[in-house]
């Protein structure tokens, strides 16, 4: 059995990146990965602007100094002439006039007449100014190659003027979920069946990883039809299936891909998530998840969404959020490295990791509650308070 940390390193290895790019607007860019670093076309501000609404002058300024207020500079408007010795209304976002360095802020003044006002204070050149470049600098690298694009980044590339970002093109992905007993959502119940609960899940899972689903089918356990169908979702960047990869009679997809390709790992040393195979069919990568759902969308965070990232170019593949936090309840290890449900919650002041009373990896109901994963080493003897890694994924979004 191979460990999690072999495996994700096998998988930041071996994935390929996508070499093929595409221009999309920026606002649609949000999930996607720079295929280049983004670069500055010019500085901003592009020149000086005021910080608040105020006085235009030129410095030095010192306390008491009077000065005639010779005309009005708006957000917007072309930079104006200020006469020497005169002030100029000036509004904030608005251009410095030509032959000023200094804003005086509103506040800071007394009107002395209908038309001229007496500083309160004294200033130095550039006070009250945002300074030509100061947010940023025509041809530097705003956000370097293999960043995943976040709202947060929007703002910056929109504020230099560019409409579109060069990206990777989203990983293709197959997903085949498989099992006789599945009926999709919707259709009518009949005994025997449950329904599909891991292919709606992984949809919405590979949509939150930047993914493009382009194949997509519920498979009965027969070991012909889910053959041809793994020999025709090579055609995607990688494969994806949900159950039939552990050791019953109807675990047929280990032996189609097998006929078709090879599985490198299966079985992983985790809990829950042990029977999960990993190989390539036909050449394109495969993911074989465990049918248990809550094992599906472990082996998926860690695994499948790696490979993903990779796959589209981001320079730190595997990098879902973890943190340190203090687990709320004593916890003994299993024989396996686990990785249990847990909800952040407020005790004593700080936030501590309360675990889902059943952890059993069939409890979709877990999942739901749940905030993010913890994970508890093999054998460890956790005390109430001692910290573990924890990762969220409640936030997880596109
Ligand atoms: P398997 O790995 O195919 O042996 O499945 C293990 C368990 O997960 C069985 O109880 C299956 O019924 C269940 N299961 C498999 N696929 C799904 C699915 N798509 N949705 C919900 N449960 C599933
Ligand atoms: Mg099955």
């Amino acid at each position: 059995m191979e460990s999690v940390s072999r495996v994700i390193e096998r998988v930041r290895e071996q994935i390929p990146v996508i070499g093929e790019t595409e221009s999309v607007p920026i606002t649609d860019a949000v999930g996607r990965v720079l295929c280049q670093p983004l670069i500055a076309p010019r500085d901003v501000p592009v020149a000086p602007l005021s910080l608040f609404d105020g006085y235009a002058m030129r410095a030095p300024v010192a306390r008491g100094d009077r000065f005639v207020v010779a005309g009005k500079q708006f957000a917007g408007d072309p930079p104006a002439h200020l006469a020497p010795g005169t002030a100029m209304r000036i509004f904030t976002g608005a251009l410095l006039p030509e032959g000023a360095d200094t804003v005086i802020a509103q506040e800071s003044t007394e009107t002395d007449d209908a038309d001229a006002i007496r500083c309160t204070e004294s200033l130095s050149a550039g006070a009250g100014v945002r300074q030509t470049g100061a947010d940023t600098r025509e041809g530097e690298v705003l956000l370097p190659a293999g960043t995943r694009i976040g709202p947060s980044m929007i703002g910056l590339v929109a504020s230099t003027g560019m409409a579109e970002v060069r990206v990777t093109r989203r990983p293709r992905v197959a997903l085949l979920t498989t099992g006789d007993e599945l009926l999709d959502p919707g259709a009518a119940f009949t005994p025997g069946k449950i329904y599909d609960a891991n292919g709606p899940m992984l949809e919405a899972l590979l949509h939150s990883a930047g993914a493009e689903i382009v194949c997509r089918a519920s498979l009965p356990d027969d070991a012909d039809i889910i053959e041809a169908r793994l020999r025709e979702a090579a055609d995607a960047d990688l494969i994806v299936t949900s159950g039939g990869v552990s050791v019953g009679e109807a675990d047929l997809v280990r032996a189609g891909v097998e006929a078709l390709g090879r599985i490198d790992h299966w079985r992983v040393f985790l809990k829950p998530g042990k029977p999960l195979a990993v190989g390539e069919v036909q050449g394109t990568p495969f993911f074989g998840l465990p049918g248990n759902p809550v094992s599906t969308f472990v082996t998926f965070l860690l695994f499948v969404r790696t490979a993903l990232e990779k796959a589209a170019g981001q320079s730190d593949p595997g990098s879902l959020p973890t943190q340190p936090l203090p687990l709320a309840t004593a916890r003994r290890g299993a024989d396996r490295p686990e990785y249990i449900r847990v909800r952040r919650v407020q005790r004593d002041g700080r936030i501590v990791l309360e675990p889902y009373p059943d952890q059993n990896s069939g409890l979709l109901s877990s999942l739901a509650w749940a905030d993010g994963l913890a994970f508890i080493p093999e054998g460890a003897e956790l005390a109430a308070g001692d910290p573990v890694e924890f990762i969220a994924f409640k936030e997880l979004g596109p």
